[in-house]
């Protein structure tokens, strides 16, 4: 398929290179890696692919930076942040039509992530001149006790390929605003976004080394070099809770301080007394947001059985009416998923619940024979040991189990490992709050499909990780206590 020449304007605005001490340059290895649009699996466009020894430099820029970023003013570094808000916000088109093109998601939502990515930049501009202390008396009256917050120092982020904006501005934001330095390493399938941003904060005035990005296709050897090095201080990692959990173990021997953002088996309840005119759309939205490849995707969505019947039918007839293809298509709803290995998986995930007694009332096929495409599916009479009750499905699939009260309830939707986000549907009062007591899980979203907000703590419990991205805890991820015990008598 021949890109537009629109997207051509905008593949060849964006930089290639790595930055680095506020210089694009190539890999040290001369190393490219292709980026791949997934609704064709063509080629767009290649980026540096930076190795062990840029990875060192990127580090070493960081540190020299550290001690001169730390000493401004609070407010010089809220006006970078709030600059590129505004940069990010008028190139909002052009940023979009890049995240469809190597992600995949339909443009409207690409201009959705873009608002929500910016949005960190806005809310971290505002919180860059609030980091407080405190002074205060010792119980037995004799001292005063001092404290003041500083900044971790060097940190290093991982991203991944769902959010390839968003993940960024969400570690990037709260770092530059506490006085960190930064090196960011994006995922392999979607470098550009990150660039972009490169480019975003550098025109916004952001001084040199304070960001750097290293591309590469060895993420493993790059990650291992930079955490073994006592001048990195902090580790940001979202991705998955495999990954995480390797990345937690590597860290402990250089005790650093760790933000794990990880994955997640999100349960969505519609309880008895449920409106189903707010429960399809919140589920529609709980799943279909990014075609299910998010952390927050609704992976369980359990129905009372009173209403399950109905529910089903109706979110059936809604997925079938849904638009699949290319995101770049006027209408599109639902782009491709990221890889062939994502189409295996569902596939795979599909064929398991059938096997075990599943039933598809719409979809369950891959959509076309290119690019990977799959079609909206609801499943119902899936039993609980199915692997698509136990495992991330990152696709538009949902299965629905029907449950007996709300204690069952309850009990399936913690019977998992993961704990990131829950949605429930009720009209009433006690019931809410008897939700937000009883489900194991980081984030709770009540009669709506969306808990992702800059303005609210974003993370998980169990193995879906520690930290919070966004809202008032944000910034302390990037900040250390410092205390002061004063004599003054
Ligand atoms: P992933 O395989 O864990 O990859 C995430 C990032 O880690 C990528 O940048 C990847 O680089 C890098 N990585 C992979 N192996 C590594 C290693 N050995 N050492 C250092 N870095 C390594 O996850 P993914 O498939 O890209 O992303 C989907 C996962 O992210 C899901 O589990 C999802 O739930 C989770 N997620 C969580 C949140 C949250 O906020 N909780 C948000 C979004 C996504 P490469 O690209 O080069 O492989």
């Amino acid at each position: 398929m021949a890109i537009s020449t629109e997207e051509q304007r905008v593949l060849a605005g964006v930089a290639t290179g790595l930055l680095i001490g506020g210089e694009w340059r190539h890999a040290r290895s001369g190393k490219e890696l292709d980026v791949e649009d997934p609704a064709t699996a063509e080629v767009l466009v290649s980026v540096a692919d930076g190795g062990t020894d840029d990875a060192l430099d990127a580090l070493d820029a960081a540190a020299h930076a550290q001690a001169s970023w730390a000493a401004t003013a609070p407010r010089y570094r809220a006006e970078i942040l709030r600059s590129a808000f505004e940069a990010i916000m008028a190139k909002q088109d052009d940023l979009a039509l890049l995240m469809t093109l190597e992600m995949g998601k339909p443009l409207a939502e690409s201009k959705g992530e873009v608002a929500y990515a910016a949005e960190f930049f806005r809310w971290f501009s505002e919180e860059a001149v609030r980091v407080k202390g405190e002074y205060y008396r010792s119980p037995d009256g004799l001292t005063k006790v001092l404290t003041s917050r500083s900044p971790v120092g060097p940190s290093y982020m991982i991203t991944p390929w769902n959010f390839p904006l968003a993940m960024g501005t969400r570690k990037i934001g709260p770092a530059l605003a506490a006085g960190c330095t930064v090196i960011l390493k994006p995922a392999e399938q979607t470098p550009l976004c990150s660039l972009a941003l490169g480019q975003i904060l550098t025109e916004a005035g952001l001084p040199a080394g304070v960001l750097n990005i290293v591309n590469t296709s060895q993420p493993g050897e790059v990650t291992d070099r930079l955490i073994d090095d006592h001048r990195l201080r902090k580790l940001s990692f979202t991705g998955s809770t495999e990954v995480g959990k390797m990345l937690m173990r590597k860290a402990s021997s250089n005790l650093l301080r760790l933000s794990m953002e990880l994955g997640g088996n999100a349960p969505l309840i519609v309880f008895s007394d449920a409106d189903l005119d707010k429960a399809i759309p919140g589920a529609i939205f709980a799943k279909m947001r990014n075609g299910g490849e998010a952390c927050t995707s609704a992976n369980r969505i359990l129905v009372h059985k009173d209403l399950a019947q109905a529910f089903s039918e109706r979110l059936a007839e809604e997925l079938s009416k849904m638009k699949v293809a290319r995101g770049t298509t006027p209408g599109a709803q639902v782009g491709p998923l990221i890889d062939q290995d994502a189409l295996v998986k569902v596939s795979g995930l599909l064929d398991d619940a059938t096997a075990l007694g599943g039933r598809v009332l719409t979809g369950g096929s891959r959509v076309g024979d290119h690019g990977y495409f799959y079609a909206p599916t609801v499943l119902t009479g899936v039993p609980r040991n199915a692997r698509i009750f136990r495992e991330e499905i990152f696709g538009p699939v949902a299965p629905i189990y029907a449950f007996d009260d709300d204690d069952e309830a309850y009990a399936v939707a913690n019977d998992t490992n993961y704990g990131l986000v829950s949605y429930i549907f009720t009209e009433s009062f006690k019931r809410v709050h008897q939700a937000i007591d009883a489900l194991q899980s980081g984030m709770v979203g009540v009669n709506q499909g969306l808990v992702s907000n800059a303005a609210a703590p974003f993370g998980g419990v169990k193995h879906s990780g520690f930290g919070r991205e966004g809202g008032f805890e944000g910034i302390n991820e990037y900040l250390d206590v410092k205390y002061a015990a004063l004599n003054l008598s």
